[in-house]
């Protein structure tokens, strides 16, 4: 068969998610790769989640998605990032077996109704019409209605190591080149990005001793909300720091870098800078943390965190030995550059189908993100929005104040970005509302929709609503007294005495008093779950603060609702500048809120074009 409904180039993180939701949603799917031993690959460290990105993952598992049930099968340290600061800003982390997380994914694969995997270098597309329809591979040609270009940092992948630089897509990889031409040839924009990984070190060559032990959480917490317990063995990761030394290593041999003798001009991961960078653009600093972090249970590899480099294999070696633990420290492999072609998001709809060409989608990194997480949820998008329009059905858009996914792809979409992006907590207007904690209960209702997550998930989930709304009205309705022996109580608590009669709501909403506080003092009807009570913790806690967002989020839809024709002329608006309006015309946005946030675009040109579509609508009745 060289005929399916969807076929998806990469089997990346992004590849995989588009795969699995469209062949859950009854497509025919086809799934590309340049090596069938590297689906799920993790490239770079080996972790998964992390502050911002951790609420991805939890997102990906609400609709439906298979990152977070492969990290808590492989995972070997499980932490709540941020755990000591507010609900809205703490996320999961966990360390996972690399080869066992990529086994778990191939697993996966090979169990899958409707989809299919093999190994093949897509050259070309077929686009006929404006439309695609298919792809030309190093071995066949292969129709489908629709495609998603899922390829990673491998387009025309550039590696650098010290001033020798190959082609390459990931190290001991291929580069996809031709793929990357023909991008070019149908008129798509593309840029260059660069981003780096550390050196890999021998496990038996560290003196441990020297080192700062970091253990995970106990218990470990999952990700996803369906998995019940960590089985995998858990182990500590190591802290340790570079130096004056370290640095002076560094600062001497820049004339070696790629970064910094000009050979790579393209812009890296300002959030995740190579220890060059490091040393340079934070000269005041004397030290830098490095998180040894191993990279599985069955292999001696360790993957030092914070010493991404290019340099050269001599310079990584002396600088690696000029850090307490690594004196004698041995390299499996190492660190290294890529540069690598990445594609204009704003020339994508929020569905993350291209706006040039019809049924041709694009996820992950080749959209100019960085990370495992960012990748997989535009697989999952891609994936959903691919199978929706085979099946000639309404698109599916998370909207900024739906999660962490909305905000990442309108960022894309309507901003682009100009360096690589990464999530962060501070991109989310509405995180008091999109924390991690309730991410099933604001995303499963979609995945149910959508036919990604099955009914007895789904049913656990209305439950928990169920159970949250309980826990609320139980402690509403019940009073407490200021009666001398509950006093005597809450003085051995250390909490403050009544002096008046409350109800529970009203003690818990007061600073010190904590749901546990409540429960020690037998307080607590039984039959409701823990984390039903940590939902109705959070929610009378921040009462106020969730009804202020509440009120954002309601001011937000407003102008989300006010839909713009995507063959709205916007020549012909007087009031409007000729830049903002050929910024509206090159955009397409879908709405009113989406034509706000396009840079440029100012608030005087919303309230025109507002009264533009009033008039419309009025005209056309
Ligand atoms: C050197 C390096 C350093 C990195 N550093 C960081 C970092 O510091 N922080 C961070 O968060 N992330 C980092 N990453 C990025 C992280 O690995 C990616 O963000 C993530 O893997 C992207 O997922 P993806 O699904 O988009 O692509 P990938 O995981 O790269 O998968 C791409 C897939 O496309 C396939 N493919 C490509 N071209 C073709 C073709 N023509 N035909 C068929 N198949 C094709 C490949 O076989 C592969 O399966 C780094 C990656 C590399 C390589």
């Amino acid at each position: 068969m060289n005929k399916y409904d969807f076929l998806v180039i990469g089997a990346g993180h992004a590849g995989i998610e588009a795969a699995f939701a469209a062949s859950n949603m009854g497509c025919k799917t086809l799934m590309l790769v340049l090596d069938a031993k590297s689906v799920g690959r993790l490239s770079c460290n080996p972790a998964i989640g992390g502050v911002g990105k951790g609420q991805l993952v939890k997102e990906i598992d609400a609709l439906g998605g298979q990152m977070a049930v492969a990290a808590d099968a492989s995972g070997i340290q499980f932490r709540t990032l941020n755990a000591s600061r507010g609900q809205a800003v703490q996320s999961s982390r966990a360390q996972v077996d690399m080869d066992a997380y990529s086994l778990y994914m191939q697993r996966l694969v090979k169990k899958q109704k409707n989809l299919w995997l093999k190994e093949a270098q897509v050259k070309k597309l077929i686009v006929n019409d404006a439309a695609v329809c298919g792809v030309v591979t190093d071995k066949e040609t292969i129709f489908a209605e629709s495609v998603a270009v899922c390829a990673g940092t491998f387009l025309n992948g550039l590696i650098h190591l010290g001033l020798k630089h190959h082609s390459g897509g990931r190290v001991n990889e291929i580069a996809s080149c031709a793929l990357a031409e023909d991008l070019k040839s149908l008129g798509l924009n593309l840029f260059r990005f660069k981003t780096g990984t550390c050196p890999r070190l021998d496990k038996q060559t560290i003196d441990f001793s020297k080192l700062i032990i970091q253990h995970g959480d106990c218990p470990a917490r999952p990700f996803s909300f369906a998995t019940r317990s960590i089985k995998r063995k858990q182990v500590p990761c190591y802290i340790t720091y570079t130096n004056e030394l370290t640095h002076k290593i560094i600062r001497d041999n820049l004339k070696y870098s790629p970064l910094y003798s000009g050979i790579i001009t393209s812009t890296g991961v300002r959030y995740c800078p190579s220890i060059e960078d490091k040393v340079v653009k934070f000269s005041e600093k004397n030290r830098h943390q490095v998180f040894l972090e191993p990279q599985g249970l069955k292999t001696n590899a360790i993957y030092p965190n914070g010493l991404s480099t290019s340099l050269p294999e001599e310079i990584q070696l002396k600088l690696l030995h000029s850090i307490p633990g690594l004196e004698e420290a041995c390299v499996i492999r190492f660190g290294y550059g890529i540069e690598h072609t990445v594609v204009d998001s704003t020339q994508l709809f929020p569905t993350l189908e291209s706006k040039l060409i019809k049924g041709l989608f694009f996820a992950g990194q080749v959209n100019g993100t960085t990370g495992y997480e960012e990748a997989a949820a535009q697989g999952i998008v891609a994936g959903i929005n691919a199978a929706l329009k085979i099946r000639k059905e309404k698109s599916f858009i998370l909207e900024r104040a739906d999660g962490y996914i909305g905000v990442l792809i309108d960022d894309l979409t309507t901003k682009g970005t100009n360096e690589p992006y990464r999530m962060f907590t501070s991109r989310v207007e509405y995180r008091l509302l999109l924390r991690e904690d309730n991410a099933d209960l604001r995303l499963s209702k979609k995945g149910f929709q959508l036919g990604l997550i099955n009914k007895n998930v789904y049913r656990k989930v209305l439950a928990k609503a169920e159970a949250i709304q309980k826990g609320i009205h139980y402690l509403r309705k019940t009073r407490v007294k200021s009666i001398g022996h509950f006093n005597e109580k809450l003085k051995k608590q250390n909490l403050q005495e009544l002096k008046k009669s409350v109800t529970l709501e009203e003690l818990l909403k007061r600073p010190p008093v904590k749901l546990a506080d409540l429960k020690a003092l037998n307080l607590l009807p039984k039959g409701i779950a823990e984390s039903a009570w940590q939902q109705v913790e959070i929610e009378i806690k921040y009462a106020g603060f969730i009804q202020r967002q509440l009120k954002d989020v309601e001011r937000f839809k407003h102008l989300e609702k006010i839909k713009l024709p995507l063959d709205f002329d916007y020549r012909n608006l007087s009031g409007i500048s000729r830049e903002i309006k050929e910024k509206l015309a090159k955009f397409k946005p879908l709405n009113l809120g989406q034509a706000s946030r396009i840079s440029g675009v100012t608030p005087a040109a919303v309230s025109l074009l507002m009264v533009y579509i009033g008039r419309l609508k009025r005209t056309n009745g």
